[in-house]
């Protein structure tokens, strides 16, 4: 009988476990390299005791759209579907830091009539957008080049930038719509304008309830976290797992590659695929493939980090109830969003606690190399002034992800392309630098390239 092909797979967060997991599906003999002690990278949630009951804290992403289908299907497939909850709409209580206050964001027509959020004069812009021609070319272009020419610059400015680019951790000057916001570009193109899009998106979704397709709440999580989806994908794994293992060197012989471990150890493959973040992955593809290894190296990857604060709730009221405050980069802050998770998840602590969760690194990087101590103050300060809480909390819980959080540029997917044209056969790359951020793109990234493997193996 002829020898497996076998694929070996280069890190262990949610993109290298939707990889594994398609292999074994696809009965292609595998290996697993993770050179933490961990897996699940970025998903990542620690469960904290609190006098009656738990406390879950996810440090990267704690939901995930349902639109793109990857995730939820994954974890349908997986035996999940009944863990899954709904977190609720992200859009409800949201506030941007304005002038140092947080000022609320008008999502309905009265509210927005009356927001002083943005002048007369750019409320009246945006009322224009269904009447703005829509692009002709399918080119790339800046998430702010695309707000401004639909909905005016003040609705960039004070509106949409602060919230895309609070979420994308980015400056929506350089960041490519069609990474970051696609569905915005579609929502063009099909419909010729956002407004017209909503409603036209909205009759359809009626018509799909009337046909009894499936209802999805809009975003999907789970109650302890989202590592129950990496955990229960690792408990499904029957292959070769490597937790610990570094990647000295990566060599090729022929049609066969060669990594080295830290620990001398070689492994053999037919087929390679990275989802080590891009700045990693150039390092290791230096000896292999020095093109792609010097494109991939210009991939920035900025600093983010997650810190969540447990609070006593009747330490932890503001004046108006809030969910998520976005602070943009030219509110000059320490961090850079606060997210209420208690009151947006209730079910991550117990009634008598109040969680908070605050995102760092985006507006001052340096921070995400501060201790704990110094971070601590910080974030303490930054709460006192921004919303006025000033007791101590009861448990704080950092997570750091120091240059490993890739930003897409325009003309990001060009790229990608001529990198992935560069490489040498039989190497594959995949994950959060390249075709989207969010844990879907991760998961349909995953999957994909060991289905691209698999037909060049066949
Ligand atoms: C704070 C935060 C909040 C987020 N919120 C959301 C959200 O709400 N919804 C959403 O959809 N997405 C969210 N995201 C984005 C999403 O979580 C990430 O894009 C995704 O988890 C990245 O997965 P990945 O597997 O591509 O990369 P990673 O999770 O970074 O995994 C890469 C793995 O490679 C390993 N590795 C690195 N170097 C080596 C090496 N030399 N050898 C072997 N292994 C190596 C790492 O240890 C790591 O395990 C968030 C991200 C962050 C940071």
């Amino acid at each position: 009988m002829p020898e497996r092909k076998k694929i070996i797979i280069i890190g262990g967060g949610i993109t290298g476990l939707s990889a594994v997991w398609e292999a074994q599906q696809l009965g292609l003999s595998y290996s697993l390299i993770e050179k933490d002690d961990r897996l699940g990278g970025k998903v990542h949630t620690k469960i904290v005791n609190l006098p009656g009951g738990k406390g879950i804290i996810d440090g990267g992403p704690e939901s995930f759209i349902t639109r793109k289908p990857e995730a939820w299907d994954l974890a349908c497939e997986l035996g999940l579907k009944d863990k899954m909850v709904d977190p609720g709409a992200e859009t409800r209580h949201i506030f941007i830091l304005d002038g140092g206050k947080p000022v609320a964001v008008p999502l309905a027509p009265i509210a927005f009539a009356k927001s002083p959020l943005m002048s007369l004069r750019s409320k009246m812009r945006m009322l224009t957008e269904p009447f703005q021609p829509a692009k002709k070319d399918d080119l790339d272009e800046s998430l702010a080049d695309f707000v401004t020419r639909r909905l005016g610059r003040e609705a960039l400015d004070k509106f949409i930038g602060p919230i895309l680019g609070g979420i994308y951790n980015t400056n929506p000057d350089t960041q490519s719509i069609l990474v970051s916001s696609p569905i915005m570009r579609e929502m063009e193109a099909d419909y010729g304008g956002l407004f017209k899009a909503v409603i036209g998106r909205m009759v359809a979704t009626r018509k799909n309830k009337k046909n009894g397709e499936e209802k999805r709440p809009r975003f999907g999580a789970f109650a302890y976290g989202l590592q129950e989806l990496a955990d229960e994908l690792v408990n499904q794994l029957t292959g070769d797992l490597r937790l610990r293992a570094e990647i000295t060197r990566v060599a090729k012989n022929g049609g066969n590659y060669q990594i080295t471990l830290a620990d001398g150890e070689t492994l053999s493959a037919d087929a390679l695929i990275f989802t080590t973040p891009a700045n990693v992955t150039a390092n290791l593809l230096n000896d292999i493939a020095k093109k792609s290894a010097a494109k991939l190296a210009t991939i920035r990857h900025e600093n983010i980090g997650t810190v969540t604060l447990i609070y006593k709730a009747e330490d932890a009221v503001t004046p108006v109830r809030i969910h998520g405050l976005m602070i943009p980069r030219r509110e000059n802050r320490a961090i850079d969003a606060i997210t209420f998770t208690s009151l947006k998840m209730p079910t991550r602590s117990p009634e008598t606690y109040s969680m908070i969760r605050v995102f760092f690194g985006g507006s001052r990087p340096e921070i995400v190399e501060m201790s704990d101590a110094d971070l601590q103050k910080t974030v303490q300060n930054e709460l006192r002034e921004l919303i006025g809480i000033t007791a101590e909390p009861i448990e704080i819980v950092p997570f750091r992800w120091p240059h490993s959080f890739p930003q897409a540029d325009v003309g990001h997917l060009d790229l990608v392309t001529e990198i992935e044209n560069l490489l040498p056969t039989g190497v594959y790359l995949a994950g959060s630098s390249y075709r989207g951020i969010g844990v879907p793109d991760c998961i349909q990234q995953g999957r994909q390239a060991v289905k691209q493997a698999q037909s060049y193996l066949n």
